[in-house]
């Protein structure tokens, strides 16, 4: 399913599902369920007089204006917009509802496969029977939006960067070096490229950021960086874990921070089991402890990357 056919799948759910709350229940708004008229009369004298009241001249009714302290607001818009009506107010739920359902899906494709977006989108928008379909269906979906975004949150590189692995120690920094083995570049007569890290035997390595894989086999002796595999953050920004005994992921897995991708291992050219970490900015690397001094500690100015979800691509 395309993402547009999702989206009007979703929006068309909640609409109908609205649809037949408001044909069932519309017969009892004035009768059986007087507080709709009740929201009804708060509406019309706020937007008449500013004040929370029903009657204009009689106190104001401060415990309904602190259960829903936004929705005779809302009701009172409606109201100022296009004259007192409970359909109109229906209809507008109606469509906040479908928009709410909409940005869940919205959220949900940030951290999860279009089909879960869909599913999740089409969860809120069928949402179990709803008292009625008045003031609580606004508080229930934006509930759920809050939920879902907070979760979607959670997810995202606000925390901060994981660690590439549970424990090391730096044996060789970025930029020149008189190690022999690295190539010239610049005015370095060899050049270190990333920072090498020696943890645990074997240890696990974890991606700093989510992003979207790309693994890369060894390719001859020549290689040099043997198992590697690159993470892209953005449409600019990668880290490299390069010298792996093995990856545990694959070419275009999304991962999180912290989501395990291999083990430290001596493949490429290397002398011993170590980590390279590098990271490569529109394809220049830079240092990474200007990048993550939080990691490495600072040796200059912090860098932002781009959140995950901007456009990554595999070149
Ligand atoms: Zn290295």
């Amino acid at each position: 399913m395309s993402r547009s056919a999702s989206r009007l799948l979703i929006a068309a759910v909640a609409i109908v599902h609205a649809a037949f709350f408001i044909a069932y229940q519309r017969p009892d708004w004035t009768t059986q369920w007087t507080d709709q008229n009740g929201y009804l009369l708060l509406g019309r004298v706020l937007a008449a007089t500013g004040r929370f009241t029903r009657f204009a001249g009689t106190p104001q009714y401060v415990p309904e204006a602190m259960r829903t302290p936004a929705y005779p607001a809302f009701v009172a818009a409606l109201d100022a917009l296009f004259g007192e009506s409970h359909l109109v107010i229906a209809v507008a739920q109606a469509l906040l509802f479908a928009a709410t359902c909409l940005i869940v899906r919205s959220i949900a494709a940030t951290i999860a496969s279009d089909g879960v977006a869909t599913a999740a989108g089409l969860a809120v928008a069928l949402y179990p029977p709803l008292p009625y379909f008045a003031a609580l269906v606004l508080t229930e979906t934006l509930t759920t939006f809050l939920v879902t975004a907070g979760v979607a949150n959670g997810r995202l590189p606000t925390q901060g960067p994981a660690k590439p692995m549970s424990s090391w120690r730096v044996s060789q920094l970025f930029g020149c070096t008189g190690f022999v083995f690295e190539p010239r570049h610049g005015d370095c007569a060899h050049f270190h490229s990333g920072i090498d890290l020696v943890g645990p035997l074997g240890g696990a390595v974890y991606s700093v950021l989510p992003g979207l894989v790309e693994v890369e086999a060894p390719s001859g002796y020549g290689g040099g960086y043997g198992i590697h595999v690159l993470v892209h953050h953005d449409g600019a920004t990668l880290t490299m874990y390069a010298h792996l005994l093995t990856a545990t992921v694959v070419s275009g897995q999304v991962v999180v921070a912290g989501a395990l991708i291999g083990y430290q291992g001596s493949t490429g050219l290397s002398t011993g089991p170590h980590l390279h970490f590098e990271v490569r900015r529109a394809g220049v690397p830079i240092d990474p402890t200007t990048v993550f001094p939080s990691l490495f500690g600072s040796s200059g100015p912090p860098f932002s990357i781009l959140p995950v979800g901007v456009s990554p691509r595999l070149n």
